[in-house]
């Protein structure tokens, strides 16, 4: 089953949500596939929900919102830290040329492959492990999305993002807000904070 069209409505459109590549993504993407049987019926509800191992499957409005603010392209390569069970990579997959995520829980890493796998989706790596080194032999990014909260960002995330490239995180602790950095040259940004958000945390 497709996200149904009213939630898409209400959840997402209703809130702002404008591009029409994510709105039609996050219609594609069916959420039930990512969760665990217990959870597939509340698939569409507007909210987080747990996929075990104390993580969870993040809110579709909060996917839609980082998806809209990072701005993906067609051509672009986008690193993501924390696959979870790989909803938001899959996400990524129909906007972005290449994806590469990471994730430090190998059961769930495990998992996200299988769902991936499952679903034909062929342009994603994942890798098992920790994201705080980012992924330096494929990089650098033209986007970064980070999925988990850590009070500030790791300089080798910065390091990896392109020249004009956008890295998204949850930063902050105990208040987490969605934080935008543009890479403007090899050492500056431009930094912008957005809605606060309540994300897992970032485990170094
Ligand atoms: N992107 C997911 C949300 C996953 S929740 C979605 O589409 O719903 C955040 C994930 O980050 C968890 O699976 C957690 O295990 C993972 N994580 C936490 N710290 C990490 C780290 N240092 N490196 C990689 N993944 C990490």
């Amino acid at each position: 089953m497709n996200f149904p069209k009213g939630q898409i409505q209400v959840q997402l459109i209703d809130r702002g949500i404008k591009q029409s590549a994510v709105l039609e993504a996050m219609e594609k993407i069916s959420r039930e596939d990512f969760l665990p049987d217990a959870m597939k019926p509340f698939a569409y509800e507007d909210k987080a929900l747990p996929i075990g191992e104390d993580q969870t499957i993040s809110q579709p409005y909060i996917v839609a919102y980082m998806t809209e603010q990072l701005d993906v392209q067609p051509h672009h390569k986008v690193l993501e830290i924390g696959t979870g069970c790989g909803y938001q990579t899959a996400v990524l997959s129909r906007l972005a040329h290449k994806i590469f995520s990471v994730e430090i829980i190998e059961k769930l890493h495990r998992q996200a492959q299988k769902n991936l796998n499952d679903l034909n989706i062929k342009n994603v790596e994942l890798r098992l492990g920790s994201g705080t080194e980012g992924w330096s032999e494929k990089g650098p990014f033209d986007r970064i999305m980070v999925t988990c909260a850590r009070k500030d960002i790791p300089q080798s995330l910065l390091q990896q993002l392109a020249v004009g490239g956008k890295l998204i995180a949850p930063i902050g602790e105990p208040v987490q807000r969605l934080t935008v950095w543009t890479k403007k040259n090899e050492d500056s940004f431009d930094q912008e904070v957005l809605i606060p958000v309540k994300f897992v945390k970032f485990v170094d």
